[in-house]
Parts: C-alpha cells; sequence; structure tokens
C-alpha cells in the first residue's frame, strides 16, 4: 500500500459488518436497510434488462431518462435548474462522484475543509488525490459546526469546502443561517464546495435545504446524491453529481478512468423511482422517522446517551454511562457481549478525543430487528 493510503487499510463498515456475519450478531452498523426499496422500481430493472435497454456500455454520462430525471428531481424539491445534458453527470454511487470529484478538482497540497466525524471515504479520496485535509470538529452535545472556527480554517492553500448534509454520522442538518455562513465564506474566499447529499431525503426536524441554491453558489458547486438511500436499493450503486457544464466536465473527465460508465438497467428503473410521487418520499421518512424515535427510546433504556439525529438513518450514542470511553473497543467486543453490532464514530476523527467514547447505531432495520437488538443491549447492564 502506498503512504497516500496509508492509514485507509479497511473501511470500518466492511470490518464491522464481517464481524456481524462472523458472530451472527444484529447488524446495526454499516447504513444498509433489511427491506429493499420498491417493487415497481425493481421490475423496471428486470424489465430493462429483459428489453435489452443498458446491458451495453451506456453512454458515459449516464442514460438520457435517468439525465432527464435527476434534472427533474433537483427542479421537483430543490428549484434547482440542470441542463441534463450537460451540467448531470451518473456515477457508480455517490462514492464514486465524490472520488471523481476530488480527482478532478484538487491539485497536490490542496487544503480541504470538511467536518470530521467525517464518512470515511472522505479522507481517503482527499488522501489519493494528494489533498490535504483539515478538519472542523463538530463536537457533542449538538454537533453544530463552529462558524468562526471555519472561518479561521481557511488559509490561501484552501482549494475546496466538502460538505455532508444531513450528516453522517451525527445526524445533524445544517440550518438556513449556517449554510447562508458557510455560501458568504465560499464566495468571499473564492472557494470551491462538494457537498453530499445522500439522505436529502431523510430529514426528520428542519429542512434540507441545498447548498447550490444559496446567492453565488451554483457556480460553484458541486451537489452529490444516490439512489441508495432515498430508494433503499444500495446494492445498485446508482448515484450522480449536478454542477454547471465546467465542473460537470472535470468530474466526468475523472470518472472516464474510474469506472467509465455506471451499469445501465439500474439507470432506467431509477429514472422511474425519481419520478414517484410525493405520497412515497413522505411515506418512507415518516418511516424513518418512527423507527429513530423507537432506537432512541430502546438505547435510552438500555443505558446509552442519545445524541438524537435530525436527519440520516443513524443515531449517535455516547457509552460514557456504561463507564467506558473506548468506542472501538466497546464495538469490538459488542456481538460477544449481546449479539449487536455498531459503529465506533472514533475512527472518523482526526482529533482522537473529540469522539472516543461514541457509537453509532442504524435504524433502517424492521421493527421486530430493531425491538430485539434493544433486548439485547438491555443485558449491558
Ligand atoms: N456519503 C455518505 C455520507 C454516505 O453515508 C454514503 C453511504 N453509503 C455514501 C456517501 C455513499 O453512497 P453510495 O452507496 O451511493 O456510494
Ligand atoms: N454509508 C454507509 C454507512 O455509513 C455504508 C457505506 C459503505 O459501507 N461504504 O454505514
Amino acid at each position: 500500500l502506498n503512504r497516500r493510503l496509508d492509514g485507509h487499510g479497511t473501511t470500518i463498515f466492511a470490518e464491522m459488518s464481517a464481524l456481524a456475519v462472523a458472530t451472527g450478531a444484529i447488524n446495526l452498523g454499516q447504513g444498509f436497510p433489511d427491506t429493499d426499496g420498491p417493487e415497481q422500481v425493481r421490475e423496471a430493472a428486470v424489465r430493462a434488462i429483459r428489453e435489452g435497454r443498458g446491458n451495453q456500455y451506456p453512454p458515459g454520462p449516464g442514460v438520457p431518462e435517468l439525465r432527464h430525471a435527476i434534472s427533474e428531481h433537483q427542479r421537483r424539491f430543490h428549484g434547482l435548474e440542470f441542463d441534463p445534458d450537460t451540467e448531470v453527470l451518473v456515477t457508480a454511487g455517490a462514492t464514486e462522484a465524490i472520488a471523481a470529484a476530488l480527482l478532478a478538482l484538487l491539485e497536490p497540497g490542496d487544503e480541504v475543509i470538511a467536518f470530521e466525524p467525517f464518512y470515511d471515504s472522505y479522507a481517503a479520496c482527499i488522501a489519493m488525490a494528494g489533498g490535504v485535509r483539515v478538519p472542523l470538529t463538530l463536537r457533542a452535545p449538538g454537533f453544530r459546526p463552529d462558524l468562526d472556527r471555519l472561518r479561521a480554517l481557511v488559509t490561501p492553500r484552501t482549494r475546496l469546502l466538502l460538505l455532508n448534509t444531513p450528516h453522517n454520522p451525527t445526524g445533524t442538518v445544517l440550518t438556513r443561517e449556517e449554510l447562508a455562513a458557510i455560501a458568504e465564506l465560499a464566495v468571499e474566499r473564492d472557494l470551491l464546495v462538494v457537498t453530499d447529499e445522500v439522505y436529502e431525503h431523510l430529514v426528520f426536524e428542519g429542512e434540507h435545504l441545498p447548498i447550490a441554491a444559496f446567492p453565488g453558489m451554483r457556480e460553484r458547486t458541486v451537489t452529490i446524491s444516490s439512489a441508495g438511500k432515498t430508494f433503499s436499493l444500495t446494492g445498485w450503486k446508482v448515484g450522480w453529481a449536478t454542477a454547471p457544464a465546467p465542473l460537470v466536465a472535470a468530474v466526468r473527465t475523472a470518472k472516464q478512468y474510474l469506472t467509465y460508465v455506471s451499469a445501465g438497467p439500474f439507470q432506467y428503473a431509477i429514472a422511474e423511482a425519481l419520478r414517484l410521487p410525493d405520497a412515497h418520499y413522505e411515506g418512507f421518512r415518516a418511516d424513518l422517522r418512527r423507527k429513530r424515535d423507537l432506537l432512541a427510546d430502546g438505547l435510552r433504556t438500555a443505558g446509552f446517551e442519545v445524541h438524537l439525529p435530525q436527519g440520516t438513518y443513524f443515531i449517535t450514542t455516547d457509552i460514557a454511562p456504561f463507564g467506558e470511553k473506548d468506542a472501538y473497543a466497546f464495538c469490538r467486543a459488542l456481538p460477544e457481549r449481546c449479539g449487536v453490532v455498531a459503529v465506533p464514530n472514533s475512527v472518523f476523527y482526526d482529533d482522537p478525543d473529540a469522539g472516543r467514547s461514541q457509537v453509532r447505531f442504524t435504524f433502517c432495520k424492521k421493527d421486530e430487528v430493531l425491538a430485539e437488538a434493544v433486548q439485547r443491549l438491555k443485558r449491558l447492564r
């Protein structure tokens, strides 16, 4: 492994899911639903395969049907206009969009400011691009960004702000005021913004606001999202980026040499999914909100300190009430102790103290699975 990838060995999600398989524990670690997305959408993929749509290399930027559907989605939910031919790029999940954006936009030595705890691919992709990660720590309780601190972190080497709202793992949803302040800073210091909004439809408190909609931001922002979360189809790996044509062209250049194109039949099916009526999106959100409250109550009863998330399908907890301080050791031992897998937030921080005792649980699971996990976690007391 080269020095750039030093310290990025195995992702925590793979490690903890392997632990769940090996021990037979309930996996509330890696974020993937245990109920597949809408049947109509799955059938659409089968139909596309049968009818020979997308079985051979689709166009590099994505099939036109999906690019149009993404453009319509951005208008319908966010009032943003993107030309489906030049301002939309389909990627192999949001993960590829993040990688391609960073590889395309960073020069070696460029600084990237990102919230920590950060989704693990940010750190690895900044490293692969030769960039320098500059963390802005979101601290418990509340996990709000310190905007004065953010301003102080900007240097002449800062190229890009890497945002994530709703934020994995803390569940923070940036407010209009926070986004306005970040946007103002980006304009003032002429920074690019790459914003990961994969949980855009999973907001339980407040509302999701895309930073691309703020004054002066459209021209400098790459917005990334994914069908994996919104339609409970994480295995399909359909993601996308929307941005002005020159930025999309840059990201597309990198994408060409990462995957060349993304899987064809799924693209047709996701084009249908994006056009589902509002009731689908609202129903999904209401269901997850209920699951959030179910798991949050259960975790509190089991003795955890709970940080209720405003969005995403994760709950960050603190294990201090158990007299424990090391989230990683706690998560390694948890399957053995009570048959549950979780993810230590500590690995998402550069600052070793900031998240040492934080543990994340996902609630995108069947009610009975959540209930059983809570019963098991109660044995910890
Ligand atoms: N960003 C965040 C914040 C995520 O939680 C995930 C989750 N998997 C991704 C990106 C990757 O999305 P995808 O599966 O579409 O690559
Ligand atoms: N985003 C998911 C999570 O945070 C996992 C995705 C992955 O395993 N790379 O759990």
